[in-house]
């Protein structure tokens, strides 16, 4: 006998939904809501999707690589598509089956583990929440009374059940008559213990939720620069012109650490090199303020509806001193990059005098940009 097999409910229309796709189908970071949902279940047992007999295609792209069982084709509504997934596992019954619902993306390992915990002592098992809002009884827009809330839970889904009572319950239920599988057993006479959901675990209801519930794309880029040293009288260093007896040769102010965080910005957003946006061959950024790099960086962030969350820049010499420097230069390129300080870095190594940075015979600079894409 199998241990325990997941059935993922996914042949719903999203009829309510009106979105371009079955919500189930739509892009979740990297995968889809199904793939999402499924992905969080694999790690504990075989999962079988209940698919629309029109979605199939879709299924295939959205659960590519997966290595789920085959799907089964659903029916009508809900409760006559779990009905068919259990049918389709009934030759070859498992111990136990979590019924989910596609629509939840976002399940956390934690939960599962507690469901199966409870199923070893109970009928069948679904995460829960208290219910934290005043509920009221609503009649055409008008309160007609507040109702207690205490002892209420909403309840989430994977739920868990031993999956002959389950299928029993099921093969006896009328049709379409249950929201969920913990009504229809409890119908039954089957137990079913909650235990602590999770408000991430929240469905996709509305358009807006998927992006929402997806969260941010969070990206970090590298940029690495050096510039030689020659005789002169200042350098300028993340933005900040610090008197020192050479200065920093390039074509334009030569400016390591600046360049290194434009770098670092071009590179979270995968926008190529700052060699390529500014060609040292074009005379028009000979001796040019680095600043109008970095700008165009933050330009090119803004214009992807992304934001910079972070960034730390490490300057690699032996002098100038950079520590009576530092807060002044994290000021300008939170300035320039129109973020606050205390999500900008500026440090300073020296290189035991080795190296040409050791040698004093120019200047390195390390960065790297943190960025939340939408
Ligand atoms: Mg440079």
């Amino acid at each position: 006998m199998r241990d325990r097999i997941a059935l993922i409910v996914a042949a719903g229309r999203g009829t309510r939904f009106g979105g371009p796709a079955p919500k189930q189908y739509l892009p979740f970071g990297d995968t889809t809501v199904l793939g999402a949902a499924a992905m969080a279940l694999r790690p504990f047992m075989p999962v079988a999707c209940v698919i629309h007999p029109d979605d199939r295609a879709q299924y295939e792209a959205a659960t590519a690589g997966l290595d789920l069982l085959p799907p089964v084709f659903g029916g009508p509504d809900r409760q006559a598509s779990v009905r068919n997934g259990l049918e389709a596992l009934a030759d070859e019954p498992p111990e136990h089956v979590l019924v989910h619902d596609a629509a939840r993306p976002n399940l956390p390992a934690a939960v599962v583990r507690r469901i199966l915990e409870a199923l070893a002592a109970h009928d069948g098992a679904a995460p829960g929440l208290p219910v934290a809002d005043t509920l009221k009884r609503v009649e055409d827009g008008r309160s007609v009374g507040t109702v207690s809330r205490d002892g209420l839970w909403r309840i989430q889904t994977p739920q868990g059940f031993r999956f002959p009572a389950l299928l029993e319950a099921h093969r006896q239920a009328a049709p379409a008559s249950f929201s969920d599988d913990t009504a229809l057993a409890e119908a039954a006479g089957l137990h079913i213990a909650v235990v602590q959901g999770d408000a991430r675990l929240e469905k996709v209801t509305e358009p807006g939720d998927v992006a929402r519930l997806a969260g941010p794309d969070i990206r970090t880029g590298h940029g690495f620069d050096v510039h030689r040293l020659v005789p002169g009288e200042s350098v300028t260093l993340c933005g900040v012109s610090i008197a020192h007896n050479m200065a920093l040769a390039g074509h334009s102010d030569a400016d390591v650490g600046m360049h290194a965080l434009t770098d670092a910005i071009l590179g979270a957003l995968a926008e190529g090199d700052i060699g390529q946006h500014f060609p040292p061959s074009d005379p028009q950024w000979k001796g040019a303020a680095s600043e109008v790099f970095l700008g165009h960086a933050r330009n090119m962030v803004s214009a992807r509806g992304a934001r910079i969350l972070h960034c730390d820049v490490t300057l690699v010499c032996e002098a100038p001193r950079i520590g009576p420097h530092r807060d002044a230069m994290r000021a300008e390129l939170a300035r320039i990059l129109a973020i606050p300080v205390d999500r900008v870095s500026v440090k300073a190594t020296t290189s035991e005098r080795l190296g040409f940075t050791g040698r004093g015979e120019g200047i390195a600079a390390q960065a790297t940009a943190t960025l939340a894409l939408p």
